[in-house]
């Protein structure tokens, strides 16, 4: 590794990607400062309202592995082998998400950033908490905060989805491209409370689905025996966060529309009152840099609906991009930030997409019988022809092959299986020879 650079390297935000960007650069002997607006959440309880825990899956394991981190994080995490569908009358379906041994892995999101900056720190990095950038100084690389103006050799701003520098690129700079588009969907974190003794009072290693065509609620495992639940939901309309204005009224609505979940949480309708409602932006935006002094990273850079569990694994995945481009052009900064962002521009505007993607999926889907055997084929034909079947969800959550190469590689599959699953009594033949082959046929 490099460790003859004496370049000073501010990040701003000290969130999932700017702590684990900051390990991956003090290791290559950069001298690394981070700025975050918040308290120090190792001391401070500030969770509340932030979405608790977060699916990990192999992009993120990838990206905590190259700093040497994943073993710390595998011994808080729980593996989540499949889907668990809950249907109207509280019957269950379950959908493997791999092959046996495959899983995703539910996180909190808190131990998971606490045990970053302490790692940070440990390679040396510097955080100064609640320091909030308010502006930057392009050709200088200085970062402004209030009181004082901080100048560095380089900037990278991992501030989160309402970047304060990527607002400034857009302010200041010409030919900027930039897109922010909000769902109709909100989103309320809910809790399904542990049983006597810590007990999971659902199954534990899964991630729980009640889909229900317009909207949905999903439920990931903690430590504790708990679920955090994740209620996504029209912000207006018949049923949708506006038309619930009582306790009476959110009683109501779960007793109708999610029955065998409602006696799993005695506190929902304290919980519905007092957490808050979030709102969910894709964010899409072009030059991520500005020549060798400040380059935008993670949400900063491509903020994504939450629905393929993908938005942190992917700024992950942009920190182990780059630490290879390190590697390969050393202290050649305006190669690596004009090749990062021509890398990686295409991958996350495709996950953007599959993101989106997957919310119909989920909400759509996922419930009806059609669906599960569609699935069900695919996962039999890759069983038997792992190198010519890879599905759409193994590719983008098991492999690291490009996002825009998994979109491109889906749109094919998707467009074999519309014919398929057209055929007359594919219920009956579904696993017949004569399927196999007229499938095969189309990918070979
Ligand atoms: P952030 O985590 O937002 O961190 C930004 C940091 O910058 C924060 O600490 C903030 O305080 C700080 N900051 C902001 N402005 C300033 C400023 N001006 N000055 C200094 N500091 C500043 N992803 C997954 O991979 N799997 C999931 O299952 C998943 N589930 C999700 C569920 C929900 C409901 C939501 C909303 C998101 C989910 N995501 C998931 C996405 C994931 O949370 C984000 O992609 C990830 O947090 C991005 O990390 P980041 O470090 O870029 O930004």
């Amino acid at each position: 590794m490099n460790k003859s650079s004496s370049k000073e390297i501010i990040i701003l935000g000290a969130g999932l990607v700017g702590s684990l960007l900051s390990i991956y650069l003090a290791r290559r002997g950069y001298s690394v400062h981070i700025y975050e607006r918040r308290p120090d959440m190792r001391k401070e309880n500030i969770s509340a309202g932030r979405s608790i825990n977060l699916a990990l899956s192999d992009r993120g394991w990838r990206g905590l592995k190259g700093a040497g981190i994943e073993e710390e994080i595998r011994k808080v995490a729980i593996p989540m082998h499949g889907r668990v569908m809950h249907n109207v009358k509280g019957e269950i379906t379950r959908q493997p998400y791999g092959e046996k041994g495959q899983a995703i892995y539910a996180t909190s999101r808190g131990i998971l950033n606490c045990v970053l900056m302490t790692e940070a720190e440990k390679n040396g990095v510097e955080i100064h908490f609640n320091e909030r950038c308010t502006g930057i100084d392009l050709e200088n690389a200085t970062a402004i905060f209030n009181e004082k103006k901080i100048v560095a050799g380089s900037i990278f701003s991992a501030d989160g989805a309402f970047s304060t520098a990527r607002l400034h690129l857009q302010l200041n700079t010409d030919r900027f491209e930039y897109s922010q588009n909000y769902l109709n969907h909100g989103y309320k974190e809910l809790i399904i409370p542990a049983g006597e003794g810590n007990t999971f009072l659902m199954e534990k290693n899964a991630l729980h689905i009640w889909p229900r065509g317009g909207y949905m609620l999903i439920a990931l495992p903690n430590l504790d025996g708990s679920f955090t639940c994740t209620l996504f939901f029209p912000f207006e309309g018949k049923d949708s966060f506006d038309s619930i204005k009582t306790k009476d009224d959110c009683i109501k609505l779960f007793k109708r529309i999610f029955p065998d979940a409602l006696p799993l949480m005695p506190t929902l309708a304290e919980d519905f009152f007092n957490n808050p409602t979030g709102s969910l932006v894709t964010v899409k935006c072009f030059p991520w840099s500005f020549k060798d002094k400040l380059c935008l990273m993670g949400d900063a850079a491509h903020a994504i609906v939450p629905f393929y569990g993908q938005g942190m694994n992917c700024g992950f995945e942009d920190c182990t991009v780059f630490d290879q481009l390190l590697e390969k052009y050393g202290d050649d900064w305006d190669t690596i930030f004009s090749e990062f962002q021509n890398l990686r521009k295409p991958d996350t505007d495709a996950i953007a997409e599959l993101a989106y993607m997957n919310f119909i999926e989920m909400r759509d889907l996922v419930g009806s019988q059609k669906f599960l055997l569609q699935k069900k084929i695919e996962a039999r034909l890759h069983e038997k022809y792992p190198t010519k079947w890879l599905p759409l969800y193994s590719q983008v959550t098991f492999s690291d092959i490009p996002y825009s190469k998994a979109l491109a590689n889906g749109r094919l599959q998707e467009e074999v299986m519309k014919k398929i699953m057209k055929l007359d009594n594919i219920e009956e033949k579904w696993d017949s020879p004569e399927v196999e082959k007229m499938i095969l046929n189309h990918i070979s």
